[in-house]
């Protein structure tokens, strides 16, 4: 089962060369995940090739432009296309009039239905699940409000082994419960341990999204013992008055983060235009948490 993540973006608001605003692809099992949308996420997608068609949920952290201003666009080349399934967006509740407005009046024939669902932005809460994955939003401690998302692969059943079910022969209707996690007992009595009649299934995969962000407690709460972690580190530590000013974080923050909520690997992204090197950031994350990685444009990573 895929569980691939593709970096669209990587900047913060003011416009970069080489770095995108916010954007990232999380393709997990053929859901194509779209999560934020900075300007130009759509030139990113044909970049690196992702199929617009594919795209059938977009979640939204925050309505700050540098996450949201290539929303109008990507819904308009969608419409070009041809697109007639639902798209749904997760996000607060004020994206809805914001976007209806505009595409009411720049994108009159829309061709396809917008699906809006509203995030909680003050409690953890599921927004999305279907057989394969479920997605959690969750607070963030930003200028206004703002949710991160954890996308989570589900446990999967375990898989019986055919020579054990025929030669204990276990009746059809007490699979199910084995393959849920149960002991069989025999005619006799005998109790046949459930390690014993399935093969072990993978430990199921996660992916948390840390958008703009200061750092928090809560946040390495929310996070805890997630595979890879995304957290923003728009600044180094030695601008953490400005950090603080604009409610982000320094690269020291987001490993922080990530130490407390031992996590297995450290994204992170989000970087002021300032920074032209962003060595300097790999270095600071590294001396509290080692297993840190630069997300920047075009960086991807199978889970
Ligand atoms: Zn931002
Ligand atoms: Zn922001």
């Amino acid at each position: 089962m895929n569980f691939n993540l593709t970096i669209l973006g990587s900047n913060s608001a003011l416009p970069k060369i080489n770095r995108f605003s916010t954007a990232q692809i999380l393709n997990i099992s053929e859901r194509f995940f779209l999560i934020d949308c900075g300007e130009g996420t759509q030139i990113q997608l044909r970049r690196y090739q992702i199929k617009f068609s594919k795209i059938n949920h977009i979640f939204i952290s925050h309505l700050h432009g540098d996450h949201i201003y290539g929303l109008p666009g990507l819904i308009s080349t969608f419409n070009l296309l041809g697109r007639k399934s639902d798209l749904h967006i997760y996000s607060h509740s004020d994206l809805e009039p914001i976007l209806s407005f505009l595409l009411t009046n720049i994108e009159r024939n829309l061709q396809f239905k917008i699906v809006y669902h509203q995030t909680n932005t003050k409690e953890k809460t599921i927004i999305y699940e279907d057989k394969k994955v479920i997605v959690e939003a969750f607070p963030l401690k930003h200028k206004i409000p703002t949710t991160g998302f954890i996308f989570r692969e589900k446990q999967q059943l375990q898989t019986l082994i055919k020579e054990k079910i025929e030669f204990y022969q276990i009746p059809i209707s007490k699979r199910k419960e084995i393959k849920d996690g149960a002991n069989f007992t025999t005619s006799e009595g005998k109790t046949i341990k459930n390690s014993e009649l399935t093969l072990k299934t993978k430990e199921p995969r996660s992916y948390a999204f840390c958008s703009d962000t200061q750092f928090s407690e809560k946040t390495a709460k929310y996070v805890e013992n997630i595979n890879v972690l995304y957290h923003e580190a728009t600044f180094l530590e030695n601008l953490k008055i400005r950090a603080k000013e604009t409610m982000h974080s320094t690269a020291k923050d987001a490993a922080t983060v990530a130490k407390m909520a031992q996590v297995k690997l450290l994204l992170i992204g989000h970087f002021s235009s300032r920074y032209n090197n962003l060595d300097a950031h790999l270095t600071e994350a590294k001396k509290v948490f080692e297993n840190t990685v630069t997300a920047t444009d075009g960086f991807t990573l199978s889970i």
